[in-house]
């Protein structure tokens, strides 16, 4: 807690490299050790070292990645766990109670979907479906019983923004919290903390990991006392972050500054790219002057991102046909790593929503830009397209 205090003047860059992460006290390593331990010696009963007890309580890797959590996304509260999913369903066990609603919005990721209407339905939680980009929208789903606004931007896959300063004003209101899953802007582009949100969820799987070797995730608060429900449900449930994989999170976040600044250089190529293209009839980028939510993207983003849709004269066959002929864009679920990612998510990532109302056009297809020389991937693109 002192060190990421002690960072809070730093900027961003500064805070991704060194916030909970002094050098070893022993040995004076400069990266913070992998404690590939469960259980610590305690100097007679209950004589905890550094308050370490057991590995699901805390663990000092863990605990270096939590603070560099809460340090970068401007929060008090900082929480690594084993996926994004795995966060997210200890931040509703600790929120919600049977006969509560939820705000979900109409284009959620489709595992958080599948979540609220597959398992937190059964135990008596009630959710609707609003477009978040439409505060009046988002005000009219709200019900005396309403606990939660839940929020993506940009989301996924559909690229849609919504303002996290407007639906903080309806959330303070009206008592309701105001959740924000911040994986596709990372805390470098964005931070909906300092916009008003109450909770941060991220899969660190993504940006935050940014190499496509590891599954995680993550809650950032800067309520105290929110913070110290989620702590107290993060070890009661367990779902927690291993110490390799916490390592691997904050080797990865050393470098998102940089890797986002050409995430979103070679994402703004590619949309420019695709905008003319005579096989596409939609861009779907924040980014770009027509895009809806452009303005609001600008206004609370850094810059626009790595994440690009698009949709495809021809239908659901043309948009499988450029996944399938994509040959330096990895046909592969997931986003956020290093390499260039294509999928068809009407029947990969959001398959599940079929048939619900988040259902994704057939013709779409997404791509996660990576950082490789954004000529190799504009040619690949043109190739694939035909
Ligand atoms: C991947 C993802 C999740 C789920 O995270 P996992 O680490 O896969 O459990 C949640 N939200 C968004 C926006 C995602 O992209």
């Amino acid at each position: 807690m002192n060190e990421q205090h002690s960072h809070r003047h730093h900027d961003f860059e500064t805070r991704a490299i060194h916030a909970g992460q002094a050098a070893d006290a022993q040995t004076g390593a400069v990266v913070t050790p992998i404690y590939q331990v469960s259980t610590y010696k305690q100097d007679g009963v209950g004589g905890l070292r550094g308050g370490y007890e057991y590995s699901r309580s805390a663990n000092p890797t863990r605990t270096a990645l939590e603070e560099n959590l809460a340090a970068l996304e401007g929060g008090r509260r900082g929480l690594a766990f084993a996926s994004g999913l795995a966060a997210e369903d200890c931040l509703l066990r600790t929120v919600l109670a049977p006969g509560d609603h939820v705000v979900i919005p109409n284009d959620a990721y489709g595992g958080t979907f599948r979540l609220f209407s597959k398992v937190v339905e059964r135990w008596g939680v009630q959710w609707s479906v609003a477009d978040t980009s439409d505060p009046a929208a988002v005000r009219a789903q709200l019900r005396p019983n309403t606990k939660v606004i839940w929020v993506e931007t940009p989301s996924n896959p559909l690229l849609g923004i919504t303002d996290i300063e407007a639906l903080a004003g309806i959330a303070r209101a009206e008592g309701v919290l105001l959740v924000v899953d911040n994986t596709f802007a990372s805390p470098y582009l964005q931070q909906p903390l300092t916009l008003g949100a109450d909770v941060v969820v991220h899969s660190t799987t993504k940006y935050m990991g940014g190499h496509s070797d590891v599954v995680g995730g993550a809650l950032i608060t800067s309520d105290t006392e929110l913070g110290e429900q989620l702590t107290y449900h993060q070890n009661a449930m367990g779902a927690i972050a291993g110490p390799f994989d916490a390592w691997l999170v904050m080797r990865g976040v050393k470098t998102l500054a940089v890797r986002m600044d050409r995430h979103s250089a070679n994402a703004s190529r590619i949309a420019e790219m695709l905008t003319s293209h005579p096989k596409v009839h939609q861009v779907l980028y924040p980014g770009l002057a027509e895009h809806p939510g452009h303005e609001t993207a600008a206004k609370q983003m850094r810059a626009f991102g790595g994440m690009v849709s698009f949709r495809v004269n021809g239908g659901e066959q043309a948009a499988v046909d450029v996944c399938n002929r994509a040959e330096l864009f990895t046909l592969g679920e997931s986003l956020g790593g290093v390499e260039s990612l294509i999928e068809h998510p009407g029947r990969m990532t959001h398959a599940s929503a079929a048939g619900s109302a988040l259902e994704v056009p057939a013709d779409l297809v997404r791509l996660s830009v990576g950082i490789e020389s954004v000529d190799d991937l504009l040619a690949d693109l043109s190739q694939a397209l035909g």
